[in-house]
């Protein structure tokens, strides 16, 4: 008996060899560099900020090639994958753009290289372990999990490295026949890697981001077919990779320590492996420590977070960018009208040891990049996010979608607008108080500041509505604030007030403190003369008059 007949035995109904699917898939038409990256995450039900992070870096490498960038499912795991995971990794792909260019969804193949869905390649990689096992590198195993728990255990006892290799490997020196005759028992296997490798022996390997890294070779007898007949990460990763005619690897970093087995691989296959990018982890400040971001205790860890919370996507992309590349906040300071697929990604310039993602900095950029939307834009926007996340915005937008936007416009059309705002979630908490019914529900607390005696806030207030309301021009407004402040005994000019302030009550910051809290309750708020001409005279009044009432 030879290997080929334990190879017929194993797998009868494959007919198709490797040279079949290299001619089904034959070597892309492509330019000369162009770059074939791919984005291979496992259907989890959950898009880690590192999926999109190396998902940015897939097409960056794509596009700026003129290559392909394509998505493929990793479902090989039947244990870990949720329904609709596909769907919510397509979504968010779709929701920030950066959609690949060859994909699956469903049934609906796009792209030559396909199915891109793992667990529909199942004869694909059948016929590679079969060529394996033809060739004499790939062999049944019939150990059961006790007796590879036990071996671990004694391993461990022993005090030598864990795994079946070398000695330890106790069916790799099974006979052909012996192995034939337990498979036709019925006996359950399942089928390992014969590995040539020597551990003694190191061979250099050249990461893009991390440079050259020594290792000792493989040799490990890595499963490469469950007992469900699915390929193990290793093989599929091997066998697709090949196929579809990938250059570049953009994978996190926890793949490196298996670098040596795919090595080993793709030697035996007798093919060039695509380059590697491993991305490094990436990590948060915790206190005074700084750990990786992990995804059971970091609600940020799930691209969810960002769409919930209602962050700008650019925003998001763009505080990624910052960490995928040491140069881009210069670049993108030089170019500020460029868009980041204008960008050279560098893997050189990415950090090897860990990548620190800060939930503050987005904040930042997302108040820079909603402070520079037009009105419409925004209300555009928040309105979309309030579809979804907010009953309570959408009612408010389609109500009077004029008055939100004139909000929203305070103090926007200026040099260095306002910058108040990071998610859309935040607008209500900003702009409550310029509607009346979430005024008057709410439970309020006045923040007035220097002026606390009720009476005179109620002077200010029955003058100010008696002799001084004015809302058509803001020099006219400005002039009665002034005009308010001398008859109420309070410096109109700060300057007086600095250099004499005993001669006064306080000054006109104080004076319309209290109109802008009595108003608003805060005493932080965007303009408020343009506040005051939104919520027009009538509102106004009523609402001093409430305070006035009060005892
Ligand atoms: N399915 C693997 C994971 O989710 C992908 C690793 C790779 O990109 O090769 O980690």
């Amino acid at each position: 008996m030879t290997n080929k007949d334990l190879a017929n035995l194993i797998f009868p109904n494959i007919t198709k060899t490797i040279e079949d699917y290299r001619k089904i898939y034959p070597a892309r038409n492509l330019s000369e560099g162009a770059k074939v990256t791919r984005f291979a995450p496992s259907p989890t039900g959950f898009v880690h900020l590192g999926g999109l992070y190396q998902a940015i870096i897939d097409m960056l490498l794509a596009k700026s090639s003129n290559g392909i960038f394509y998505l493929r499912n990793e479902d090989t795991d039947k244990v870990r994958e949720l329904d609709g995971a596909l769907k919510l990794i397509l979504d968010t792909l779709k929701y920030y753009q950066i959609m690949p260019n060859e994909y699956q969804d469903k049934d609906k193949v796009i792209g030559d290289y396909g199915p891109y869905t793992q667990s529909e390649r199942k004869e694909i990689y059948h016929a590679f372990i079969k060529y394996f096992i033809e060739i004499g590198r790939a062999y049944p195993c019939f150990c059961s999990k006790e007796k590879l728990e036990k071996l671990r255990e004694n391993q461990n006892r022993d005090k030598v490295r864990t795994g079946y290799y070398g000695k330890y490997a106790t069916c790799k020196n099974m006979s052909i026949e012996e192995a034939a005759d337990r498979i036709k028992n019925g006996e359950e296997y399942i089928i390992r890697f014969r590995s040539l490798g020597d551990n003694d022996k190191r061979f250099k390997f050249n990461d893009l981001v991390k440079g050259e890294i020594e290792f000792p070779e493989n040799d490990l007898d890595i499963v490469i077919m469950k007992a469900d007949g699915l390929p193990t990460y290793h093989f599929a990763h091997l066998v697709d990779d090949y196929l579809m005619g990938t250059t570049h690897v953009v994978r996190g970093e926890e793949w490196l320590s298996s670098v040596p087995v795919h090595i080993e691989l793709f030697k035996t296959l007798g093919v060039k492996p695509p380059k590697y990018i491993h991305t490094p982890l990436i990590m948060k400040k915790d206190g005074d420590i700084v750990r990786k971001i992990s995804k059971r205790k970091d609600p940020e860890a799930s691209m969810s977070y960002y769409k919930e919370h209602g962050y700008p996507i650019e925003a998001v992309i763009e505080s990624l960018m910052t960490i995928i590349n040491s140069n881009y906040e210069e670049w993108h300071t030089a170019n500020p009208d460029k868009s980041y697929l204008d960008f050279q990604y560098s893997p050189k310039k990415m950090s090897s040891s860990g990548a620190l993602y800060d939930l503050d900095k987005l904040s930042n950029i997302s108040k820079n990049i909603i402070s520079r939307m037009t009105k419409e834009e925004l209300c555009e926007k928040s309105y979309e996010w309030a579809e979804s996340y907010s009953s309570e915005l959408k009612r408010l937008i389609e109500q009077d979608k004029n008055y939100y936007m004139n909000i929203l416009n305070i103090e926007r059309e200026q040099k260095k607008p306002r910058k108040d705002i990071a998610k859309y979630d935040e607008i209500i908490d900003n702009i409550w108080y310029m509607y009346d019914e979430l005024f008057e529900n709410k439970e309020k607390a006045y923040e007035y500041q220097t002026i606390t005696d009720k009476e005179e806030i109620k002077k200010i207030l029955v003058t100010y509505m008696d002799k001084y309301f004015e809302l058509t021009d803001k020099d006219v407004w400005f002039n009665n604030m002034k005009a308010l402040c001398d008859e109420l005994g309070y410096a109109s000019n700060m300057k007086d007030y600095k250099q004499n302030p005993e001669n006064y009550k306080g000054s006109v910051a104080d004076v319309s403190t209290v109109l802008r809290v009595a108003l608003t309750t805060k005493c932080m708020t965007p303009d408020l003369y343009e506040i005051m001409k939104l919520l027009g005279k009538e509102r106004i009044e009523k609402r001093y008059h409430n305070i006035k009432n009060i005892s």
